[in-house]
Parts: C-alpha cells; structure tokens; sequence
C-alpha cells in the first residue's frame, strides 16, 4: 500500500509508521530521518540542509525531493510504502503526484494524525532517542522500566537517550507554525482527491495503531499496475477481517464517496481538536482566535 501519514511533529507519525512497517512489511520513508543521517555523515547534502532543520523552517524543495526520487527508486518500495513528513507543503505534494503518475503508482492512502496543539508541545519536549538503536521514548508517557531497566539491543548496555537538537522551545514553536502554514493546506488537498483520512491520534500508542489500521482498511485501494496488485500483507488482512466489519466499511464509503471517509473511531468535526479547514467560512467559524487555540 502506498501510503502518506500527515500531522504535526509530535503527532506520533514517526512512532506510528514503525508499527506499520512491521505489520505491513512496507518501508517507512522519513525525510526528517534521511535529512538528519545526512546531516550525520557530514555529507553536501546534509551541509545544505543543517541551518534550516536547526531553525525549524523547512528544506530548500529541491533537495528534498531529490532524495524522495531516489529513495521511491530503489526496489524496496515496489510493494509500498509510507511517507513520514512528506509531503509537507503543496510544491511537494504536486511533485510527488507527478513522481507517482510517472510509474503508475499512485498513492492509496492519506492518514491525518489530529493531536491537541498543547499535547504536542508537551510530547515533543519529553521526547528522547537511543543514540544507539534509534527508538524513540518519551519521558512522559513510557514506564519507568523501559527507561532505566530495558537494555539496548545493539549495545547490551542502557539506552543512551538524547534529544533532538529542533526539540527545543524556541524551534519547536516554530516548526509547529511552518506546519500550520505550508502543511495544514494539504488536508484540503488530499480530502479533494477522496484520499483523506482523519484519526484522533491521542491516547495510548496501541489504541492510535488500531485507530490508524482501521482507517487504512477503508480507504480505497486505487488502480495501479499489475505488480503492486499482487497480494500485499494490508491486503490479505483486509480479506481476514469479518464480513461483517468489511460490510460496515462498504457502507461508509458509499455513503461518503467522495468526501473524506472516516472511520467509526475517526472524530467528528465538531469534536476535532485541531480543525481542519474545509473551506474558509467553515474554517473561521471552528477556529478559535489563534491566541486562545495555542
Ligand atoms: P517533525 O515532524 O517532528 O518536525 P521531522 O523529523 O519530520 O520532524 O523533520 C525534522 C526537520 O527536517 C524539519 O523541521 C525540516 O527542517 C526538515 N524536513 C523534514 N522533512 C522535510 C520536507 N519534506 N521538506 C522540507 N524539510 C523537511
């Protein structure tokens, strides 16, 4: 399945791609992480990225996107995959349309992760990383075992936790305006094509997996070419789930079919934390005054 996964940082995108890529058995394609390894190994490309990451503003779309070209070259995404912060602004959402369009691969599947503006800046600023074997934890919401107790699999020793030089305070609220500003837009944009998927991704990691899974059985999976019909493992699950509950999902999408689908979990507009705008009315009047939201 080809898959994007939206949201702000915090929202758990990077977290929840992970679980997929094992129940999916599809890569996770993380620009942040590309861009950081390439930051890591001193390379040009990561030279020319450093400033802005460390800002919080976006990378120069040129250079993003000539990493995604190659990266959806190489043979590993032929069955799918998932995109973890990209696109993140519409330059990059028509290019990777395009980019898709090209090798008649186009995407199935657009999961917004809707978290409260307050819990993401709360989430980013727990959030550590095993310098040794990447996994990610958050001193807020992991159990004290898995802090201090749990060895790291690659070392044998306790897990080196660090923090990510853009989780601090000054760039993370700017990273969280640039995502209002140029990444918000593609909720629309991806909901116009029939894409869009909206899940509340607060709560327990496990409940959002189910939430995020759920969701993916709905969506529609769109004509693409012979090769990646053949039977992913989304596919064979979709096929294992009850009659009942396939039922349920045909009825959904019938009964919304060109709108966003969302799911019996996904929240209702008027429950939405975040709201997305679906025109400029509607978006003003969910909207409270940016003061009050933040
Ligand atoms: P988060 O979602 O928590 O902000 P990421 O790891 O996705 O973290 O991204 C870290 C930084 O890398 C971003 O703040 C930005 O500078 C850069 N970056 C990642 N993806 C993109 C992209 N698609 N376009 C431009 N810059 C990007």
């Amino acid at each position: 399945m080809r898959i994007v996964l939206l949201g702000a940082p915090g929202s758990g995108k990077g977290t929840q791609s992970q679980r997929l890529v094992q129940r999916l058995g599809i890569p996770q394609i993380s620009t942040g992480d590309l861009l950081r390894a390439a930051v890591a190994k001193g390379t040009e490309l990561g030279r020319q990225a450093k400033q802005a990451m460390e800002g919080g503003r976006l990378v120069d779309d040129a250079l993003v996107l000539g990493m995604i070209r190659e990266r959806l070259g190489e043979p590993d995404t032929r069955g799918g995959f998932i995109l973890d912060g990209f696109p993140r602004n519409l330059a990059q959402a028509h290019a990777l349309d395009r980019l898709l369009e090209t090798v008649r691969q186009p995407l199935q599947a657009v999961v917004q992760l809707e978290v409260d503006y307050g819990e993401l800046v709360r989430r980013i600023s727990g959030r550590r990383t095993c310098a040794d074997c990447g996994r990610v934890f958050n001193l807020f919401s992991a159990k004290p075992a898995a802090l201090q107790g749990e060895l790291c699999p690659k070392t044998g020793a306790p897990h080196r936790l660090t923090q990510r030089p853009d989780d601090n305070e000054a760039t993370v609220a700017e990273r969280l305006r640039v995502y209002d500003e140029k990444t918000r837009p593609l909720i629309d944009f991806y909901r116009a094509r029939g894409l869009l998927q909206v899940i509340d991704a607060e709560g327990e990691v496990d409940t959002v997996t189910r939430r995020l899974t759920a969701a993916l059985g709905a969506a529609t999976p769109r004509r693409t070419t012979g090769r990646t019909r053949a039977a992913t493992p989304a596919r064979s699950a979709a096929r294992k789930r009850p009659a009942r509950r396939r039922a349920a999902a045909r009825t959904a999408s019938a009964r919304s079919p060109r709108a966003t689908r969302r799911t019996a979990s996904a929240k209702s507009p008027s429950r939405r934390k975040t709201p997305a705008k679906t025109s400029k009315a509607a978006g003003r009047r969910r909207r409270a005054p940016r003061g009050k939201r933040r």
